[in-house]
């Protein structure tokens, strides 16, 4: 099998009908970027910038975060980097933020973090953002905000980058030659309101491991519900059929970069759905490029409607039998 990803590292995943998938990978340390060509991935559809301030003993400097973007932008080449604001708070609180701030945090899943957290503290958003816009001078810059559960959030985080891009161009400093913004999908409440959302956004990219347990109303780092609630349960894929036809026709792009795409079964059923765009972690990237390569979508398509409609009981035996009647390996 690796002799196999070798081989498909430089191969374009098409599907049997034509289709070109976008496999993209997710990361979020400068190390992880030499992973790039080795593994052929389309870009960097997840990069976790809350990694280097995980690591750090204190709060990264403007200059650091810069020089970190711009490593990775460099390395990267033509392809393209999504770089997600920093996800941090709650669970993965940083000693040198202020510990009374997480004090009233009991859930912190569901807690100050991310986004909410950004907004709050928006010097550290404001340096983020003018790091990662001067990283990107004179080539594209993809920003994605996390945990967005309202879209005046989205709002409010983009506006801090339009505010540096309006000083930084008073600076006659030079800028990205474009800048698309997204948002993640993995509040369930923002779902709702995507017709709100997707006027102002130019990807969407679903987060399915935050997903899933708010979905769920399962804490995904309890080992004793890890085993329980399954991403090819009817309610995720149903969930997630609703979020891929509601961006339809609207012009942004969709994809996935939570840890379900990077399996076969759940990659299977993902294509099924609609979703071109997966990012996952960099070790699947051959698996499921071998996977798309194999498939029919709109034979996929059509059994995933049918599953959605009547749900096997077992949705897993079902895909896998289904892939195992046209010789696609699940294993
Ligand atoms: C997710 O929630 O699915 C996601 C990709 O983000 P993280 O795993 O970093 O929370
Ligand atoms: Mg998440």
């Amino acid at each position: 099998r690796q002799a196999v990803y070798a081989e498909l590292r430089d191969i374009e995943p098409f599907t049997r009908c034509g289709t070109r998938i976008e496999v993209m990978m997710n990361a979020g340390l400068r190390d992880d970027i030499s992973t790039l060509p080795l593994v052929g991935a389309d870009g960097i559809g997840l990069f976790r910038t809350e990694f280097q301030f995980l690591v750090s003993a204190t709060l990264p400097q403007r200059e650091r975060q810069f020089r970190l973007y711009r490593d990775v932008l460099d390395a990267a080449g033509d392809k393209p980097v999504i770089f997600r604001t920093v996800d941090i708070g709650g669970d993965k609180a940083l000693p040198y933020l202020r510990e009374s701030e997480f004090e009233n945090d009991e859930n912190p899943a569901m807690g100050w973090r991310a986004l909410r957290l950004a907004l709050e503290r928006g010097g550290l958003l404001k340096v983020q953002a003018r790091a990662l816009i001067e990283a990107a001078a004179g080539r594209s810059l993809y920003v994605m905000f996390p945990m967005v559960s309202e879209p005046w959030e989205f709002e409010a985080a983009k506006k801090v980058f339009d505010e540096q891009l309006t000083y930084l161009r008073k600076q006659k400093k030079m800028l990205p030659e474009a800048i698309h913004f997204g948002a993640m999908l993995e509040v369930p409440a923002l779902a709702e309101v995507l017709d709100q959302l997707l006027p102002r956004i130019s990807f969407l990219s679903v987060g399915t491991n935050d997903l899933t347990q708010f979905l769920f109303a399962a804490d995904r780092a309890n080992p004793k519900l890890a085993e329980r609630y399954d991403w090819l349960s009817p309610a995720i894929l149903r969930f997630l059929r609703r979020v891929a036809q509601a961006t339809v026709g609207s012009g942004v792009d969709l994809g996935i970069c939570g840890e379900m795409g990077g399996r076969r079964l759940e990659a299977l059923a993902l294509l099924g759905l609609g979703f071109r765009r997966l990012s996952i972690t960099p070790v699947s990237v051959g698996p499921i490029k071998e996977i798309v390569r194999q498939v029919d979508l709109r034979e996929l398509e059509k059994a995933v409607q049918g599953w959605l409609s009547a749900p096997p009981e077992n949705m897993r035996a079902a895909i896998a039998g289904w892939a195992d009647e046209r010789g696609i390996e699940t294993d």
